[in-house]
Parts: C-alpha cells; structure tokens; sequence
C-alpha cells in the first residue's frame, strides 16, 4: 500500500465513524494542487544534473498551505500527497490557523557537497518562489533539511520577488527571523504529551519506564535529551546505518560525540549492535519512531512490546499495524498529534514575522504547552466517546473543526 493510500484509509475510518457528508470525503480526497518542479543544478565537475522537485498544496481551509520539504531519494508524489494531507489534519487537531502543504526533492543529499546542496535549494527556491508566500503557502524544514537551508530559500524567494517576506517559510535560523524554541519544538510537543500519557498508563515510577527510539535526527535526539532528563532510560535508538542497544541504558553525551564525529550512532563501543527492525522489537514500555514512513507494518507489530508508541515520525505504522495494536491494547500517540509541536512553533515563527515581534523562549514554549495539553484532553475526549483509537479520535476531531468552515453550497 503506498502512503497515499494509507492516508485516505484513515481519512474514511474516521469519517465513517462520525457518519461525514460523503461530499466532504470527495473534497478531501484530492490535494488542491499538486506542483512537479525541474531543479537543475551545476553539479562541482561542471556537469548539469536535473532532480525533480514536489510541492503539494493539500488544503488550505484553514489558512495558507504549511509544512516541510524533505530531501531523499524516496521522495516521489505519492509520498508527498500524503504528507501533504497529514499536515491538514495535523494543523488542524492543534486549532492553529494553517492548512497542509508538503513538498521535497529526489535526492540523496548525502552525495552532494555543501556548494552543491545550495546550489539545489537556491533552484529549487526560484521554481518554487510563484507558488509560496506567507499568506499562501508556508514551506519548513523536514527529513534532511534545516534552517540553514531555509535561509537560502528565504534569500531566493527575495531575490525573485523583489521584497522579503520573511514568513514564507519557517524553521530559519533565530538570527533570520527564525522563532526561539523551534528547534526542539517537535520532540518537546511530543514530550507534553507522553507526560500526560504516563500519567494515564503506567502505575509506576517514571524512572523505572525504558524506552527505544528510532532516528536520532532533530526530532529523536531532542526526545532523547527530555526523557533522560525526566530520568527514563533510553536502552535503543537508530539511525540509517543500524542501532545500538544496552539494557543499562545508553550514555547520551558519549552517543551524540560519537554521532557527530563518525556519523553513526552505530560506531559506539560496548554496546550492542541491533538493526532497525529489531529496535522495535525490544522490550522496552516506550517505542518513538523518529524516522520514517511504514516502519511498524503487519509483519512485525505483533512482536512489539511497548505499551505506548509516540509517532514523532511521520506515518511510521501502516494501517494494518493500528488494528494490530489497537487490538494489544497499545496506547499510539498519533503522529498528527504527537509531532505536531514542530509545526505549533512554526506557526509562532510565522506570527512572529508577521508582527515583527519576538518571544522569549519560555512564552514559545508554555503556549506550544497549552496548544499541545488543549489537542490532547480534546483527541483524549473523543477517544473515550467514540471507543476508537488515539489516531482515529485525532482525525474525527479535525474533520470536525475542517468541515465546519466549508460551505458546500457555494461550490
Ligand atoms: P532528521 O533528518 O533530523 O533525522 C532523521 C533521522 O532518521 C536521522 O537520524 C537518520 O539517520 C534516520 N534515518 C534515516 N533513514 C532511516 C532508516 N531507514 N531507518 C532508521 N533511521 C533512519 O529528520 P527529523 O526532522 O528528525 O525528522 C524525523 C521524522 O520526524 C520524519 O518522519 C519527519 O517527517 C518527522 N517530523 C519532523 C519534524 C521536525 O520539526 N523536525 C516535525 C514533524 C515531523
């Protein structure tokens, strides 16, 4: 099953279950535009290579398109159409004024150099540029991309339409306009949430919950920091190259050195060595997925032993799986409500641009609180009323407040 279809799976569940006007399912179906962009880039040897470029604007009931641009190989429309709708459902379980957007190149930028990799975004930057501005559609980092990268995008953006607009795309850097807090905002949101989760959950002492995650990129790596803090035991975590397990726990400091000197988490020593299929697998009470799509299928989610799943990644469990784990009674924290913290903060970013007007780190960050506590007591809610799972609550709360604002008899 492709990720699109996956994502339309969960769209008609959830509307089934709250008997939707089959008309808004229809509207919902499609994406508003979908936009294929040739990035051609001088390459260092002087040769031309042409990568593809996506953007999808899925809907934007709400408010302008948002969300990330990722750079992988696997990019492909598919994938972005249901990423794309992801974030409209995402934008709007959080109630926050912004529709859903996604875009990316086929790339594995990895292979490229540092002049290279600008050189992509600044083309990619000028096809994209007639399609985004801060009231119509709101790119940000995502897989493989960062503020670095939405600097250059920012710059471009000018340079092609003559004024700066500083909102057109979010995750820059604070000294270029970029929010504080938004960095960590993804895991953090999760993090809001998982406290109210183990409170609901477990009876025992946090200290005692071990937990795997999978990716240490922006979003793994941050939860990793908060759940040590809070004093759990991170045993497991991955990257693309394998995994590392220790039932001590795992030494974060030494982990994050070896990250950044030899570019895997995998080069640590005496610890042992386990694939990514495998680190979903150990025992621990807490998985975080913080990788990528279709990680938690049916072939493995039966052998899962966490009793609560926090989806930082986008689409990590196919629907197959849910009804696996619904079945086992696992609590999954939806990605559409778990990573949404990322694009809350983005939406800060975005008013503050707006308004020329800067929060401190503390004001971003008890707002994403209230923001991610609001959505959680309202999916919880619905969870209960319903009988339905975490992700099937989220999505009925966000066609709700979607379909609210559209008039059908005006089409
Ligand atoms: P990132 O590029 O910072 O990190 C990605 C991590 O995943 C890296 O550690 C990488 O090595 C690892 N990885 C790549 N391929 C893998 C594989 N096949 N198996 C295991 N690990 C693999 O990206 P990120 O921003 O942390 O994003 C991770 C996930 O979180 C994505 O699904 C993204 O869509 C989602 N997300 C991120 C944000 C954000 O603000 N950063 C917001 C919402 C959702």
């Amino acid at each position: 099953m492709n990720p699109f279809e996956h994502a339309m799976l969960q769209l008609n569940k959830a509307a089934d279950l709250i008997k939707l006007d089959y008309n808004f399912i229809r509207l919902l179906e499609k994406p508003d535009r979908t936009i294929q962009l040739k990035v051609p880039v001088k390459m260092d040897n002087g040769s031309i290579k042409v990568f593809d470029g996506y953007r999808v604007q899925y809907d934007n009931t709400l408010g302008p398109y948002k969300g990330g641009l990722r750079y992988y190989q696997s990019v492909d429309l598919d994938e972005v159409k249901a990423l794309a709708f992801w974030m409209t459902i995402k934008t709007a379980v959080v109630d926050i004024p912004m529709g859903g957007g996604k875009g990316g190149i086929k790339v594995n930028p990895k292979e490229l150099s540092f002049g290279e990799l600008e050189r992509m975004t600044r083309s990619f930057a000028r096809a994209l540029a007639p399609f985004i501005g801060s009231n119509v559609d709101v790119p940000a980092p995502d897989v493989y991309t960062n503020g670095e990268i939405m600097a250059w995008i920012v710059d471009e953006n000018t340079k092609v339409k003559g004024e700066e607009d500083l909102g057109v795309v979010t995750g820059k850097p604070i000294e270029k306009g970029g929010s504080k807090g938004r960095d960590r905002a993804t895991a953090m949101g999760g993090f809001y949430l998982l406290q109210e989760l183990i409170e609901k959950v477990f009876n025992q002492d946090v200290k005692t919950l071990r937990v795997a995650i999978q990716g240490f990129g922006n979003a793994g790596s941050v939860m990793a920091d908060l759940l040590t803090e809070l004093g759990l035991k991170i045993v497991a975590v991955s990257d693309s190259k394998g995994g590392v397990y220790s039932t001590e726990g795992l030494n974060l400091a030494e982990l994050k050195k070896v990250k950044a000197e030899k570019g895997s988490v995998t080069e640590m020593n005496d610890v042992q060595k386990i694939s990514n299929e495998e680190l979903l697998e150990v025992d621990v009470d807490i998985l975080v997925p913080a990788a990528l799509e279709n990680q938690i299928t049916e072939e493995n989610a039966a052998n899962i032993k966490a009793r609560v799943i926090v989806e930082l990644a986008n689409g990590p469990t196919n629907p197959g799986a849910d009804e696996i784990l619904n079945k086992m009674g696992v609590y999954v924290l939806p990605d559409v409500l778990a990573n949404a913290g990322g694009v809350t903060v983005s939406y800060f970013e975005w008013q503050q641009n707006q308004e020329n007007d800067y929060w401190s780190e503390e004001v971003v960050l008890s707002r994403l609180r209230e923001k991610m506590l609001a959505a959680f007591e309202d999916v919880w809610g619905k969870s209960q009323e319903y009988g339905v799972s975490l992700r099937t609550a989220a999505f009925v709360s966000a066609l709700k407040r979607i379909t609210q604002r559209i008039d059908l008899s005006q089409l």
